[in-house]
């Protein structure tokens, strides 16, 4: 089965999670988590690739990749505004 997946989400994806790793925020839950990557990924270019089974058919240029420090200061602007007004009341007892 061919597949459609975006490279700039899994760039996005590992971003976070290294960011998360460094730092601590109000709120990391996977609701929390998932409203970052939609904020930072309206914010950037999407790079559709096709796979199958893995395998990947289309050649995307690399080059053509959203920078780290771009990708980075996205998810960071994104993890700031969901801080400041989440979805859910945060608990901080
Ligand atoms: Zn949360």
């Amino acid at each position: 089965m061919y597949e459609l997946s975006n490279h700039t989400e899994i760039i996005v994806h590992q971003a976070l999670q290294d960011y998360l790793r460094n730092h601590s925020i109000p709120c990391s839950c996977e609701l929390c988590q998932a409203d970052i990557m939609a904020l930072a990924l309206n914010r950037l270019p999407p790079r559709y690739y096709v796979s199958l089974r893995g395998e990947i058919i289309t050649q995307w240029e690399s080059h053509n990749l959203p920078d780290q420090a771009r990708v980075m200061a996205e998810v960071v602007r994104a993890i700031q505004q969901v801080s400041a007004t989440p979805s859910h009341p945060i608990d901080h007892t």
